[in-house]
């Protein structure tokens, strides 16, 4: 299928759920996507293709959404895969970031040991909002010395100027709003 409309086609796939988790949120439910076998290889398959000859070290995947999509690009890529969990959910010790939401605030965790010096690394979420959270995890593997080549989402809210926040950075959205 051509590229533009397959984009299309799976941008389509996507459920708004209006007022999640609070009132004047749009949620943006993945999950219509990631259930037809088809439409996720294929999303999975645009992420991949882009960075099959970028000499990836490391996934670093954000918790929870972008586990289920970085596991996978980092796994084509042949890849390590680190998560970035909500605090007090690693077992090693963690360098940990403060990150606002679209709606809240919280913190976040990464093993200590997780990136080496100059590991080239991808950073992978499932959605681009205001930026807030993505610029933590980057915060964070740039104090364990990492480099972080891009930062790719499955979904990009453009009127959220999340790119802003993130200036400087190499970002990549597959789906845009
Ligand atoms: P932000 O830090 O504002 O860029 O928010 C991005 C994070 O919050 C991602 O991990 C998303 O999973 C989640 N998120 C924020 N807004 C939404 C939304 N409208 N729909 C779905 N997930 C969202």
């Amino acid at each position: 299928m051509e590229r533009e409309k397959l984009i299309e086609e799976l941008k389509n796939s996507i459920r708004d759920i209006p007022d999640f988790p609070k009132k004047g949120i749009i949620f943006k439910d993945i999950t219509t996507l990631l259930k037809d076998g088809r439409k996720f290889r294929e999303a999975i398959d645009c992420i991949v293709e882009r960075y099959k000859d970028k000499k990836i070290d490391k996934v670093v995947a954000i918790e929870a959404r972008g586990f289920i999509l970085g596991s996978v690009v980092a796994y084509q890529l042949g890849a390590g895969i680190v998560p970035v969990r909500k605090k007090g959910k690693l077992p090693y010790e963690t360098n940990s970031v403060e990150y606002e939401l679209e709606y809240g605030k919280d913190s976040l965790e990464m093993h200590k040991d997780a990136i080496k010096p100059d590991d080239k690394v991808l950073v992978v979420d499932d959605l681009l909002a205001t930026g807030g959270t993505m610029n933590a995890v980057c915060d964070l593997i740039e104090r364990s010395k990492g480099e972080v080549a891009e930062v790719a989402f499955l979904i990009e809210l453009g009127f959220l100027k999340g790119r802003d926040r993130l200036k400087g950075r190499k970002i990549f959205s597959l789906i845009k709003f």
